[in-house]
């Protein structure tokens, strides 16, 4: 699998807590490499999800990203793959089997507004069905059939706490 970054774009402090945070709990466990939120710099956002990482593992990197056409910019001309997430896309269904196994992705999702410059600089406008949803479900799915499920388990041993699977309750076990 290639590495994947996710952009968060315009998110708003007070509004989009839980939102954001969402997007960044389904980024860390399809194994993305990057989750950046863009829009308003939210340390409380990056700190639980950094919280997450020092707790139950993981190397995905947290942060602010001011510019994110910049980044955007950049990342396309260093042989990067962007994806937009947007209703008004094709098929995903459609458009992953085309994208190139190789390259780094980074996975462009949407706030109240998005700009006409993302539909025009990301290489990929991709739908999960055209119609309105929700960008956490959005990016899960797109996510889930990118890599075919979320990641394994050997990928999350850097924390404090593993969860062992239990038929009934909760098994979670504190790391030696
Ligand atoms: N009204 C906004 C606009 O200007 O496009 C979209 C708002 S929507 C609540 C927020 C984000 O969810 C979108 O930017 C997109 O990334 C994602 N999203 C919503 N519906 C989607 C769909 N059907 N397929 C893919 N992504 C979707």
């Amino acid at each position: 699998m290639s590495s994947i970054t996710i952009l968060r774009l315009s998110h708003r402090a007070g509004r989009d807590p839980r939102m954001s945070t969402h997007l960044g709990l389904t980024a860390r466990v399809y194994g993305a490499s990057a989750f950046l939120l863009c829009g308003d710099n939210d340390q409380a956002i990056l700190d639980s999800l950094n919280d997450v990482k020092e707790r139950f593992g993981g190397e995905m990197e947290v942060r602010h990203e001011s510019s994110p056409l910049g980044f955007l910019r950049n990342f396309i001309a260093e042989g990067g793959i962007a994806v937009h997430l947007t209703m008004y896309g094709l098929s995903y269904q459609e458009v992953i089997p085309e994208l190139a196994s190789d390259k780094p992705i980074v996975i462009v999702v949407g706030g109240a507004k998005v700009g006409r410059e993302y539909f025009e600089m990301c290489q990929y406008n991709v739908a999960v069905g055209n119609q309105p949803h929700s960008e956490v479900a959005a990016l899960a799915a797109f996510l889930e059939r990118l890599n075919d499920g979320v990641s394994p388990p050997e990928d999350f041993t850097s924390g404090k706490f593993t969860i062992h699977p239990s038929e009934r309750g909760k098994d979670l076990r504190e790391d030696a």
